[in-house]
């Protein structure tokens, strides 16, 4: 549930249940689960829209798991290319050759019922996306920079507060939000799969 008013100095204030930063693959799983159970929150992201293209296109077992979970599972075995098998190449020879030195199971045997899957992050963000959507009508707000987060740990005692202040920026105009519960991006996930993946460019 929202409550807008107007807040001091002309700038819009509203209270949310659930307040999540972020609509990268982090925040629409949580507001997708969320709006499966009927649950309203306020997602924002910078972005001024959907993603166009990603990076996380290798779906690991335990994802498509999460997707049966919240009972979308078909299209993404449907549209995703079933990776059965990784292969590892290497430079062999002066002239910039590579070859093939060896190939590997994709997942573990017997970790999952369901498959490792490769499909564009952006069209696994559209998934989540449409089931929000049918859900319960759960939309991202883009356009919104959080500038700051704070959390009252007195109020946060009592259930039915809203102990977190969150304030964002869109399109130069402040915005506060109160919620009971907060789901913030620490851009901290991104940037540690850079630091590990660096070491294997050469060769991924
Ligand atoms: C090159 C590369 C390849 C990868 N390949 C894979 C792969 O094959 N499989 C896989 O599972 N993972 C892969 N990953 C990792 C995967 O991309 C990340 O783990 C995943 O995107 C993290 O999701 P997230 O929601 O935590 O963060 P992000 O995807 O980074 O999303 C964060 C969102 O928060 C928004 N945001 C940030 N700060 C603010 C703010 N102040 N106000 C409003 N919005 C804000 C951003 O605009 C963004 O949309 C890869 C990563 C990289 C870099």
């Amino acid at each position: 549930m929202a409550y807008t008013s107007g807040g001091t100095n002309g700038e819009a204030h509203e209270k949310v249940d659930v307040f999540i930063c972020g609509s990268g693959s982090a925040g629409l799983s949580a507001a997708t689960w969320l709006a499966r159970y009927g649950v309203r929150c306020k997602i924002v992201d910078s972005r001024s829209g959907p993603l166009d293209w990603g990076t996380a296109d290798g779906i690991q077992t335990r994802t498509t798991e999460i997707f049966e979970s919240f009972g979308i599972e078909d299209e993404l075995l449907r549209e995703g290319f079933h990776n059965l098998e990784v292969a590892f190449y290497n430079p062999v020879g002066k002239e910039g050759a590579i070859e093939r030195t060896r190939s590997v199971e994709a997942s573990y045997q017997g970790l999952s019922h369901l498959p490792r899957l490769i499909l564009s992050q952006a069209r696994v963000h559209d998934m989540l996306l449409g089931a929000m959507k049918r859900f319960n009508g759960q939309d991202v707000d883009y356009g919104y920079r959080v500038q700051s987060v704070k959390v009252d740990e007195e109020k946060a005692k009592d259930l039915y507060a809203y102990p977190v202040t969150v304030v964002t920026e869109k399109d130069g105009r402040k915005e506060t939000f109160e919620a009971k519960f907060a789901l913030v991006h620490l851009l901290i996930s991104t940037r540690l799969y850079n630091i590990f993946l660096e070491p294997l460019s050469d060769f991924v």
